[in-house]
């Protein structure tokens, strides 16, 4: 596949990626941000986009701040939460490993006179006093309209495989996709699964099941992310169906970049990753300045019965026609994406 690869438009251009911006002029802060980023292997996104663009955004504000990861651990997020807290965090943002793990340390944070925020996942029945992430409904959107786009009018069977029953986003995906594909009465729906807390190990497994129970009769794949994805493309390749099942993704990850030019993905959704840390920033210098932050507007919080005041993204479809756009952006290097093994 590597020559291949290389011969696309996204692997030939110039790859002048990273424009760093200017030095920031921020006054001195009273305060601290901490962050928790929830695990590493979900998604390749957290420690290898979340974290450096985080930190280039509180670097140029000039204000303190710590990010730590909990290793998909909940007691470790709650642990880590404690000790931010107890070294001075006075703005604490998680991406909660599941509702009811980030409630508890947003209750404890309040309780201590630490303002906290959601980064990324919404924590339901939650005390967060800010949200930031992309518009999630619309992420499960495109990844219905981009499975569509690539299977085209003829009758098939899709099958579901969703993100983790415990992550918010994952049921917005979801919906978003079946809001989409529902109405399209060419698709059969034949098999719908979610993957305890993004396992892509687990993902093939499933995979495999609902493949094999279908008798191999699936033309179209709905994965709720790019490891899924590729857990899906795998199982397709030990059937020899790679390349002829249409599945999509999300987050432009390398491996998903390099599934869609290989032909194996039909799609990703690129979130760039760089507005919401620079979002997430804003909103928390503004807090430990003790200013009041800039919102776009409010989500529901629907098992807190609450308004919770947001800032939500736009993301951005790609497909094998648009991967260069990433590129383009700085989010990967054509380096990276177009090594072929
Ligand atoms: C994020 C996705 C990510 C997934 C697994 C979701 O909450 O929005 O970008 O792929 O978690 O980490």
């Amino acid at each position: 596949a590597a020559a291949m690869v290389f011969g696309l438009a996204a692997c030939g251009g110039d790859d002048s990626g990273n424009g760093g911006g200017e030095a920031g002029g921020g006054e001195a802060a009273a305060g601290k941000i901490g962050v928790i980023l929830p695990d590493t292997a979900s998604s390749a996104r957290w420690e290898s986009a979340d974290r450096p663009l985080l930190e280039a955004a509180f670097e140029e504000a000039g204000v303190e701040y710590e990010i730590d990861n909990a290793q998909g651990d909940k007691q470790r997020m709650a642990t880590i939460a404690e000790q931010m807290i107890t070294e001075g965090v006075t703005v604490l943002a998680i991406t909660n490993l599941d509702s009811a793990s980030g409630a508890a340390i947003q209750q404890q944070a309040e309780q201590q006179g630490v303002q906290t925020i959601d980064y990324d996942r919404l924590t339901l029945g939650g005390e967060s006093d800010y949200y930031v992430s992309f518009d999630n409904t619309e992420v499960g959107r495109l990844q219905g309209q981009g499975l569509a786009d690539c299977l085209g009018d003829e009758a098939a069977n899709i099958a579901f495989l969703n993100g983790s029953p415990d992550d918010n986003n994952a049921t917005l995906f979801s919906e978003g996709a079946h809001e989409v594909l529902d109405p399209m009465t060419q698709y059969t729906q034949v098999a719908e699964q979610s993957v305890p807390e993004w396992d892509n190990q687990q993902a093939a497994t499933i995979f495999e099941q609902m493949y094999t129970q279908a008798g191999g009769d699936i033309q179209g794949v709905v994965a709720a992310n790019d490891g899924l994805a590729n857990a899906v493309v795998s199982i397709l390749g030990r059937n020899n169906a790679a390349g002829q099942v249409p599945v999509t993704g999300q987050d432009a990850t390398v491996e998903g970049l390099q599934n869609i030019l290989a032909g194996n993905q039909c799609m990703t959704v690129y979130k760039p990753i760089e507005e919401e840390a620079n979002a997430l920033a804003e909103l928390a210098v503004a807090l430990v300045n003790g200013e009041e932050p800039q919102v776009d507007g409010s989500v529901e919080d629907v098992e807190g019965d609450r308004e919770v005041p947001s800032v939500l993204l736009d993301p951005v479809s790609i497909t094998r026609e648009n991967v260069k756009q990433v590129i383009d952006d700085g989010y990967q290097t054509a380096a990276d994406v177009c090594t072929g093994e």
